[in-house]
């Protein structure tokens, strides 16, 4: 069986786990989907979503393994 799971939260799951999110701040994630992901049909996120954690320490970006993004701004 297929675990259903939504794409982005495994990402910002192992964001947290890396401390890339923390327990002592206020945390906003703003996700991404790309327009063939299933979200957008009531299913499951199997996207490449780009991810962004506005912290209040400053904004983050996640890539596929929860690890943090080079700002290319
Ligand atoms: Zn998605």
């Amino acid at each position: 069986m297929k675990d259903k799971v939504h794409e982005y939260l495994k990402r910002i799951d192992k964001a947290y786990s890396l401390g890339l999110i923390g327990k002592d701040c206020l945390s906003h994630a703003i996700i991404a989907h790309d327009d063939y992901c299933e979200i957008n049909q009531n299913g499951y996120c199997n996207c490449d979503p780009d991810i962004t954690i506005k912290t209040d320490k400053g904004d983050v970006k996640i890539d596929s393994s929860g690890h943090l993004l080079e700002d290319k701004s």
